[in-house]
């Protein structure tokens, strides 16, 4: 059976995301460190960090996945947002070494207007200080294949390989997002498409770095770069497109995490409709 999990929300307190997990029949989960549109950073308690650490062991929910605030910008050239960026990513990444958590996803930065050279140089520089600081023991970091709307590095699988290739010893990988793949043009919607995705991606990279897959549907059609997610068979991947992809050999032995719309139940209702299209 496919591993399938949800994004949660991590309020209140962060040993919560496993009830909400569970509550929604989720094998896996992803949640925020922060809440996603500020910068404070609040110290855990001990004894939340305990409480998460046992649940953690106890759910038998797994992988855990931090998905890093949204505000950050790796890749800019303004000093205070870049080093704002860079301290908020530590604070991050160390507290997901200390909990034990699997996965930490971002999206490694949006150039804006400059040029992807200049863009790769600076998250380079970014995750140099970052890995300086935080020695990655059990966490791997994830960089996320984006759909390419505002600069954002990582639209294609090139991209993927310069960001990642100097820090190649490091616990580095990809989470790929089904609905970025697709709007930046790639084909991931049929057999014949997404085994060409695989090809490229295993001589360039290698298939071994993707570790997660956030699964969404797109909202935005084939190739028009927008990162819109929908409910799963209700957009231009369609239920013809999860098929193919919760069937594939190399992908169904990685986590899905759904990130769709949070309205009434759909989580449950995602997750079952994934869960239909698996071939016994
Ligand atoms: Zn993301």
């Amino acid at each position: 059976m496919v591993n399938i999990g949800t994004h949660v929300s991590s309020s209140k307190s962060l040993d919560l995301v496993f009830d909400r997990g569970l509550e929604v029949g989720a094998n896996s989960i992803q949640f925020f460190l922060r809440s996603p549109r500020s910068w404070a950073w609040i110290e855990r308690t001990k004894r939340e960090k305990e409480l998460f650490m046992k649940k953690a062991k106890e759910s038998g929910i797994s992988p855990t996945v931090v998905h890093a605030s949204y505000l950050f910008n790796l890749a800019s050239d303004e000093e205070e947002l870049f080093n704002k960026s860079v301290k908020g990513v530590i604070e991050e990444l160390a507290l997901c070494e200390e909990l034990k958590i699997d996965y930490y996803v971002i999206h490694a930065g949006k150039t804006k207007g400059r040029s992807k050279k200049e863009g790769i140089e600076r998250i380079h520089q970014a995750l140099e200080n970052i890995f300086k600081k935080v020695e990655l023991k059990h966490c791997y970091f994830l960089v996320e294949t984006l759909a390419g709307q505002k600069g954002e590095v990582g639209e294609n699988t090139q991209e993927i390989k310069q960001l990642i290739e100097p820090f190649k010893d490091s616990n580095i990988g990809v989470c790929i997002d089904t609905c970025h793949l697709f709007a930046s043009g790639y084909h991931i919607d049929t057999s014949e498409g997404l085994e060409e995705y695989k090809r490229e991606f295993d001589s360039l990279i290698g298939l071994n770095r993707i570790k997660v897959i956030h699964c969404n549907d797109s909202k935005a059609p084939f190739g028009s770069k927008k990162d819109r997610h929908e409910h799963i068979g209700e957009g231009y991947i369609g239920l013809k497109g999860f098929e193919v992809i919760v069937n594939d050999k190399f992908l169904k032995t990685l986590p899905f995490i759904l990130e769709t719309p949070k309205e009434g139940d759909m989580d449950i209702v995602n997750i079952k409709r994934l869960r239909s299209l698996e071939h016994p």
